[in-house]
């Protein structure tokens, strides 16, 4: 999809792009100064990744991604083996 500058390309998790009047490129008012919960860049929507009864939906930039737990980081990082899990991490 063509992203459209003059409404909010924000992506809205299940719900598609925001569509609001953009006041920025790309981005409407209310979603002008969200930030990535990993990184802290531009977010570029919510996180879809979907649990059992809900929707991840915490802002992430695009360069960052859901491992599936709801835990975030950068795709750059994501092939490396370990989580910020605690000593034993989880018994996955
Ligand atoms: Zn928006
Ligand atoms: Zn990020
Ligand atoms: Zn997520």
């Amino acid at each position: 999809m063509k992203e459209n500058t003059t409404s909010c390309a924000y992506s809205i998790a299940w719900r598609g792009y925001c569509g609001k009047p953009a006041t920025a490129p790309g981005r409407c008012a209310d979603h002008a100064e969200v930030k990535c919960q990993c990184c802290g860049e531009p977010a570029a929507g919510e996180c879809c990744q979907t649990f059992t009864q809900f929707v991840c939906g915490v802002p992430l930039c695009d360069k960052c991604e859901d491992n599936g737990r709801g835990q975030h980081r950068r795709k750059a990082e994501f092939d490396k083996p370990t989580w910020p899990d605690g000593p034993d991490g989880m018994p996955y």
